[in-house]
């Protein structure tokens, strides 16, 4: 191991001995021991931020961003010591993505209509504190998009995070309001709780001073915050199908979909979890995978094992393999691969359960389809109604735009790796909360934020 990186490794394990949470310092820089009183906290300070310019507001979010490129490589580590999920490496690049392509308060516009009877503006306000739960897969990164789009808007955030990244987000969390400070904010723009449970969920969902929710994560607590009779920004779970048809460059299309369905061992929401390929181009494709992309094609035999390994009989993720690399879940079922093996391919029908389950580890089961139209309905089948995310290699714009109408999902990348969406090779904004079930996409500031109509009559037109 060279130096440096050990040096690294020791200051994580450093920092994760620290913060024994018992012992940290409940109140300091957003972290509270209880739920109302982390909620009181982020309502003083929203008092304060509702006030501030949005020059003010910008000056904490530039700080943020420095915090992030600078601890870039330490929360990497941190986060996947903490979950054991992930690759340090991709984590890493996302932290940078997050420092530099989260949209701060430019995202935040203002509609005019002018004419005889004055000027109306329609301005984009905060809705106050805003409660967010966030997911384990990607931890830090969901606290910082979340955090700089509420705070650009004018709102502070209380969070109840995933109980298995507590440490990591407590990391971000103090990181987030050293920031506040050192740009002559307020403390406890983001708070959370030092145990995060279920109950500390409910009390922030239920609680009066939270007038809007935002849930990243899988189906159940999607529904839970849609159920609290309050607005609700749903970001759901997704299942992503890459289309292969005759028409596209086959050699191209194995690169992107691996490159993809490996980035962070297959953790985010937004990554290829299957292809279906029409019937002619499956051979190539799969000889592409596994002579240059790093696939391992595995048997029967060896499917069945992995099935085992992966979930429980009733389709229960087993939470040891999610987000480990393919050499590890290959050596769960006793098979020894060769270092340069990063994912796991087979040929199957689209109900195996390794093609139909959103895995969240790279495993790419390939469906054969009979054209591109089957290609086009297996798709729909497999992405489960979720409308999340699908991709496409083709180079047939009729056949894009069909898939695309009959996907309906928030993000549809054609011809490229799926993180081309988050902003990664690809142009756009980075956000890791997609808004897929509730409908408003990629989040960004403008997301978090209530329209509001400012009327001046008969003055102000100079037209
Ligand atoms: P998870 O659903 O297990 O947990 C997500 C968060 O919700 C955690 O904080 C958890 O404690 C909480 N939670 C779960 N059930 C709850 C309930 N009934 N009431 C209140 N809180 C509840 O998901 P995970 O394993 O952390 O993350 C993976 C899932 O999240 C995948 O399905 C993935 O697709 C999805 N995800 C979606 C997006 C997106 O932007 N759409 C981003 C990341 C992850």
């Amino acid at each position: 191991m060279p130096v440096d990186e050990r040096m690294v490794k020791n200051i994580v394990q450093e920092v994760m001995a620290k913060m024994n949470i018992n012992d940290s310092a409940s109140g300091k820089h957003g972290i509270f021991k209880d739920m109302n009183d982390a909620i009181e906290a982020a309502k003083k300070a929203e008092k304060v931020v509702r006030v501030m310019s949005l020059d003010q507001r910008e000056k904490i979010i530039t700080i943020i961003r420095r915090k992030i490129r600078e601890n870039a490589e330490l929360m990497a580590r941190m986060a996947v010591d903490e979950t054991g999920m992930g690759n340090v490496g991709h984590k890493i690049l996302k932290n940078y993505l997050c420092a530099d392509k989260i949209p701060g308060t430019e995202d935040i516009t203002t509609e005019a209509y002018s004419g005889d009877r004055g000027l109306t503006l329609v301005e984009e306000g905060p809705f106050g504190v805003i409660g967010a739960i966030t997911p384990c897969t990607n931890p830090q990164e969901t606290i910082f998009c979340n955090t700089i789009g509420m705070l650009a808007a004018g709102n502070t955030v209380v969070f109840n995070p995933h109980p298995q990244a507590i440490k990591t987000t407590i990391y971000a969390i103090n990181m987030m309001n050293e920031a506040s400070l050192e740009a002559g904010g307020p403390d406890n723009i983001a708070c959370t709780v030092e145990h995060p449970t279920l109950d500390t969920s409910s009390v922030m969902m239920h609680h009066k001073d939270i007038p809007l929710l935002v849930a990243t994560g899988g189906p159940g607590v999607v529904t839970a915050i849609l159920s609290c009779g309050k607005r609700g920004i749903g970001a759901g779970a997704g299942n992503p199908p890459a289309l292969v048809d005759e028409t596209a460059d086959i050699r191209k299309a194995a690169e992107d979909i691996v490159n993809g369905c490996t980035f962070d061992n297959n953790l985010p929401c937004i990554a290829e979890k299957e292809i279906v390929a029409v019937q002619q181009v499956v051979d190539e494709l799969l000889h592409y995978m596994v002579t240059e992309q790093g696939c391992y094609l595995a048997s029967k035999e060896e499917q069945d094992a992995l099935i085992r390994t992966v979930m429980d009989e009733k389709g229960k993720l087993n939470r040891k393999c999610v987000g480990r690399d393919a050499r590890t879940l290959l050596s769960m079922i006793g098979v020894e691969a060769d270092p340069s093996i990063r994912c796991i391919t087979f040929v199957g029908e689209k109900e195996n359960p390794l093609i139909s389950t959103e895995l969240m580890m790279p495993i790419l089961g390939i469906v054969p389809a009979k054209d591109f139209d089957d290609a086009v309905e297996k798709c729909v089948w497999l992405e489960h109604g979720n409308r999340h995310s699908a991709h496409i290699h083709s180079h047939d714009v009729e056949r894009i735009t069909k898939y695309a109408r009959a996907m309906d999902t928030a993000i549809l990348v054609k011809n490229g790796p799926s993180y081309a969406a988050l902003g990664y090779g690809g142009e756009g904004i980075c956000t890791f909360t997609i808004a897929s079930r509730t409908g408003e996409g990629l989040t960004s500031a403008k997301t978090f934020t209530k329209k509001r109509r400012c009327v001046m009559v008969d003055s102000l037109c100079i037209r």
